[in-house]
């Protein structure tokens, strides 16, 4: 269908004056209302042929008799040949310039991985912060290129999706993912500049030597310089990394959050602009419904509490792989004869500096 990129489109979700919305609880409630009603549920019905073609490949169907055609009959036998050519240039030319490992693709993967996560969805609500765990649903590039619908999925997983309180956390990330979609299409401008009007000024100080070593995960912060070496060499960071890296570039290092930004949107396979806007713009607190300006990450003690034995952080950064586990997050003189960097800030003083940036 046309509509398939959400579940349901921005300007289908309003207030109950006409107007829309630009915070999240109340939108996500008109959006659970909206879904049951009829117009919502042709949307997940409107899935279900595709559906079932899926679930026939799944089971080793061939395609050509799934959908009683062939390739030739598609494209004609010069198309055909002149498509595949195409075809293969494309991934030479593109393989040659890869630095991350690409994941199987298509929408049969895509579909076969939420089967995978539906297996373990119990765990997401309890598992899903903890980077070392492989709690979340790992969907976002498939979302990001089509592979796979939220509608899809939703449909797929929907058995207790809206009512058991463990399928609730999951549900409610897919709304966040409409809302901010829901934000970029009313505000637009939010592409370019902050939410909220008078954060457009904050003197942010743009050091770009600090940027430099934020991007190669050699920042000093274990858990910051993990996820930057998880994005470089994987093409994807976790979510809660996420936040606790663009919260320490935007409130330790001082730096416009749009630079970290496009970094992540040159770096990640799900880079995708409405929740990476929204998702950076909460972070620095200049977007709607943010992260409030002076409840600023503790770099130290969220890799404490989400990676206490340090598995993310040894996974990423070598150099750290002997510290103990309660070392690990800050660590000791000797890391540093490995070659790991001494801290690059101090995050007390940084903080006094970015609540200061934000009393405009
Ligand atoms: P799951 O936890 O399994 O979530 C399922 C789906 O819900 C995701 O695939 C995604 O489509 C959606 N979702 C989950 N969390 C969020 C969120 N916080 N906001 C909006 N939608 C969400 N997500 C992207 O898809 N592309 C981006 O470019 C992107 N950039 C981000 C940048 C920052 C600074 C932050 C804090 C978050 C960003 N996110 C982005 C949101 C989130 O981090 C990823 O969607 C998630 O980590 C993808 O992993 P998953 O599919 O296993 O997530």
């Amino acid at each position: 269908t046309a509509s398939d990129h959400l579940i349901l489109e921005p300007h289908e979700v309003s207030r109950p004056d006409g107007g829309h919305y630009q915070v999240f609880t109340p939108f996500s409630k008109t959006w659970r209302t909206r879904l049951s009603e009829p117009q919502g549920q042709s949307r997940l019905a409107q899935v279900q042929p595709g559906l079932k073609q899926l679930e026939k490949r799944n089971r080793g169907e061939d395609l050509e008799k799934i959908f009683k055609l062939k390739w030739a009959n598609l494209l004609g036998d010069t198309l055909k040949t002149r498509f595949e050519d195409q075809l293969e240039n494309f991934s030479k030319h593109n393989h040659s310039q890869l630095t991350v490992p690409i994941p199987a693709a298509g929408s049969l993967e895509a579909y076969r991985q939420v089967l995978l996560f539906k297996k373990t969805i119990e765990n997401y609500a309890e598992g899903r912060d903890f980077p070392s765990q492989n709690h979340t649903s790992g969907l976002s590039t498939y979302l990001k290129n089509g592979s796979i619908t939220s509608a899809q999925i939703y449909s797929l997983l929907s058995t207790g999706l809206q009512t058991e309180s463990t399928h609730q956390p999951f549900l409610r990330q897919l709304i966040w993912r409409e809302f901010y979609y829901h934000i970029l299409f009313h505000h637009p401008r939010v592409e370019v500049e902050s939410f909220i009007q008078k954060y457009r000024n904050i003197n942010w100080q743009n050091r770009s030597d600090w940027f430099e070593l934020w991007k190669q995960g050699q920042t000093g912060f274990p858990l910051v310089d993990a996820g930057m070496r998880q994005l470089l060499t994987t093409g994807w960071m976790h979510n809660r990394v996420r936040m606790v890296v663009a919260s320490f570039l935007t409130k330790d290092l001082l730096i416009d959050w749009r630079w970290g930004e496009k970094w992540f949107m040159q770096n990640l396979l799900d880079g995708d602009l409405a929740p990476n806007n929204g998702g950076w713009q909460w972070a620095a607190s200049t977007g709607c419904d943010p992260q409030p300006y002076f409840r600023i990450f503790n770099p130290e003690l969220q890799s404490r509490r989400f990676d206490p034995h340090g598995n993310y952080i040894r996974k990423f950064v070598p150099e750290l792989r002997d510290c103990s586990d309660r070392d690990i997050h800050a660590p000791p003189d000797i890391a540093r004869r490995r070659g790991y960097p001494s801290p690059l800030v101090k995050h007390s003083d940084q903080k006094i500096i970015a609540l200061n940036l934000f009393k405009i």
